[in-house]
């Protein structure tokens, strides 16, 4: 997958060098770049914002570095390949008003060819350039939660984790991706390692018992509690068909 930040602090994905994003990267699988959005400003201060109209606390980003930048990384002008995706690449616009952001966006998105960010600070990027943007990219603002950050990047590098751990080949094991919070509308069971008793505090016991039902059904159970003391509005969304299915098996 490629993927393109746009960012007036490309130094902040300095991050994505390490762990498991850092192996995807040398593997090739994840291929990431940081753009600067000051080397798009043509004034000899590299200007990036200006006071908004209407007035009000606050400065705007300026919409034509913006265009410069965004129309750098289009297919065919940074990277042009014969295989290229013909759709248009997916802007994700990080923004405290966008659609929330969630396990079932992240693998939709893990699917894409090309995901583009724009990383906004102050009081946001000039309206006018998602409508311009919105001819050459599909264009979708996406809120990390209900809080205000001072700017995208945060916002952009929990996306791009939550992401590219879904590429294949990214996490060793594909399995330790499918039992975890949200894959199935639920929250994790507890999990625990040895020894299996730590300061006189025990392992469950059917967690040693070795009978594979029994293990199943209690971390189950485990979920369905604590998914209704914490997220009680996640099991009105649950499909009981699911929840069923998943009970039958055991
Ligand atoms: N004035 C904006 C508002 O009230 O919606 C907030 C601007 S915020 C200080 C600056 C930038 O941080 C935003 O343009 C956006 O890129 C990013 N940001 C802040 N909170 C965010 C959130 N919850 N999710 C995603 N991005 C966020």
């Amino acid at each position: 997958m490629r993927i393109d930040a746009i960012t007036i602090f490309p130094e902040i994905f300095n991050v994505l060098d390490v762990s498991l994003l850092g192996k995807a990267r040398e593997a090739g699988l994840l291929n990431f770049t940081a753009h600067n959005l000051r080397d798009f400003t043509t004034d000899v201060h590299r200007t990036v914002d200006d006071s908004p109209y209407g007035g009000g606390a606050g400065m705007v980003m300026k919409p034509e570095p913006w265009a410069l930048a965004l129309e750098s990384v289009l297919p065919g002008e940074a990277t042009d390949t014969a295989d290229e995706d013909p759709s248009l690449p997916l802007l994700i616009i990080p923004t405290p008003s966008g659609h929330v952001f969630n396990q079932q966006l992240a693998r939709a998105l893990s699917h894409e060819k090309q995901l583009v960010f724009a990383c906004g600070r102050y009081e946001g990027i000039d309206e006018r350039v998602y409508e311009w943007a919105s001819d050459k990219f599909r264009v979708l603002p996406v809120s990390l939660g209900d809080y205000v950050l001072n700017g995208g990047e945060v916002a952009v590098l929990a996306m791009i984790e939550a992401i590219g751990r879904l590429i294949p080949g990214v996490v060793g094991n594909p399995e330790s991706l499918v039992e975890e919070s949200h894959e199935d509308g639920l929250l994790e069971y507890p999990v625990y390692t040895k020894p299996s008793t730590w300061r006189d505090l025990e392992v469950p016991e059917v967690l040693l018992s070795g009978n594979h039902g029994k293990i199943a059904r209690f971390r189950r159970e485990a979920q369905l509690t604590r998914t209704a003391q914490r997220r009680p509005e996640l099991i009105l969304d649950i499909d009981p068909a699911t929840t069923n299915r998943k009970d039958r098996d055991l």
